[in-house]
């Protein structure tokens, strides 16, 4: 008898057909003798109405409330994956991620898992029933709700099978698996049969939103082996797992793009030592992620000034513009901008440790079709650019013909 993990994202359970289809695929796992604990999101397009609504009240909602109302979504799911359980005649529980023992810090609407408790999970699980979880919620030591950050039911999934010592985590979505590139971006992309974390690490970080970022982070320090696949089809999927040799073969693994960021500029910063400290230490202390930095010295009338831009995801961007601005008596800038108008490209690839060239190849493609570079970044396995939002896909259907086909 092996445990299994299987996470059900948005659109997996976007209607009570898909629904009933999920509890038709868990009845399937159940008879063959496994104990199954099921993860799900919200319907697809329930969260995003939720945001919809406290912005329609303010830009600026309590975050606390904002974790309040989206756990709602998930909570709808649980139950009705529940009740779709029980008419196939199968007993089944839901909890909520606070009920499954999911214990996080307190920073609301990006909550991080301290510790899970799984043993109400185990004795549910014990009694016969099918384990059904909320995803993206967890609790603090106080009682207070909790959200992972968006796609956080993975990260759900993941940390659950990690705490159960789960046989198999299985997370199934609309798509086969993990493609070289989005495949509603990039028709010609294809599926990779499987992928090393920190392949997957990159592209979930620019923007490839098949995996959370954090769940793959939580997977690779917990070793914990996963497979991507779809709820529609029997498929194989990707297997996600350490790296192994063979994998360098193979240079450029995946093209990703984030069209989800903003830029900020800070103009005019008089340039001093301490300046960048301060301006990405109040950031930091409001927990926005900066990405890319850039930063220019000019001369401005004999004193010495330097103008900083840098990337945030877009949803932190008024919070971002707010904190800026409270700094400026002391760091003494000119003015500060934001510009949502921007898209992230990279390339990702273990093979790049050992192969030379590959960025000279990138800008060279984008050149050919007359996109501007505005920030560029490099890590030992990926390449990124910030270009315009509206060169975005073009760029990427040229960077994946040229490295992937
Ligand atoms: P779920 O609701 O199941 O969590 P998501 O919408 O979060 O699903 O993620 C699946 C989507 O990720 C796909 O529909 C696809 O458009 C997108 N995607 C982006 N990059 C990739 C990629 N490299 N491979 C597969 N899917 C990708
Ligand atoms: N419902 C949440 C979201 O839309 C979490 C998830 O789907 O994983 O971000
Ligand atoms: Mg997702």
């Amino acid at each position: 008898m092996a445990l299994i993990v299987q996470k059900y994202g948005g659109t997996s359970v976007g209607n009570t057909e898909r629904i009933k289809n999920v509890a038709r695929r868990v009845a399937k796992s159940r008879a063959e003798g496994d104990q199954v604990v099921v993860v799900v999101s919200a319907m697809s397009g329930v969260t995003d109405g939720l945001i919809r609504l406290a912005k329609e009240i303010t830009a600026l909602p309590s975050e606390r409330e904002m974790d309040m109302l989206l756990a709602t979504g998930e909570q709808q799911t649980i139950a009705l994956t529940a009740i779709a359980l029980h008419t196939q005649g199968l007993g089944a529980v839901s909890f909520t991620g606070g009920q499954a023992g999911i214990v996080t810090d307190d920073v609301h609407t990006k909550a991080k898992i301290q510790n899970i408790n799984p043993e109400e999970v185990h004795r549910a699980l014990d009694q016969g029933n099918v384990v059904i979880v909320a995803g993206f919620q967890g609790r603090t030591k106080a009682g207070q709700i909790t959200t992972l950050g968006r796609g956080g039911s993975d990260l759900t999934a993941i940390a659950l099978a990690a705490a159960l010592k789960a046989d198999l985590c299985q997370i199934y979505t609309d798509v086969d698996g993990v493609y070289t590139a989005d495949p509603r971006i990039v028709p010609t992309a294809r599926k990779l049969p499987e992928i090393s974390y920190d392949e997957m690490l990159e592209l979930a970080g620019s923007g490839a939103k098949v995996m959370q970022l954090r769940s793959v982070e939580f997977a690779k320090k917990f070793n914990v082996v996963f497979e991507v696949r779809s709820s529609l089809n029997e498929n194989p999927g990707t297997i996600v797992k350490e790296e192994m040799q063979s994998m360098e073969d193979v240079v450029v693994r995946g093209v990703s793009l984030d069209k989800n960021q903003a830029k900020i500029t800070v103009w005019g910063v008089p340039d001093r030592p301490g300046q960048a400290a301060r301006i990405f230490k109040a950031l930091a202390d409001n927990s926005i992620n900066v990405d890319m930095i850039v930063q220019n010295v000019s001369h401005a009338g004999g004193v010495r000034v330097t103008d900083i831009s840098f990337t945030v995801d877009k949803a932190d961007l008024p919070k971002g513009s707010k904190v800026i601005e409270a700094l400026k008596p002391e760091v003494g800038f000119t003015e500060c901008t934001a510009d949502e108008s921007i898209s992230k490209l990279s390339i990702v690839g273990v093979g790049m440790r050992s192969h030379s060239g590959v960025a000279a190849r990138m800008f060279e493609i984008l050149a050919h079709e007359g996109v501007n570079i505005g920030m560029i970044s490099t890590s030992e396995i990926k390449v990124s650019v910030v270009i315009d939002l509206k060169d975005g896909e073009t760029a990427m259907r040229a960077v994946h013909k040229a490295f992937l086909e």
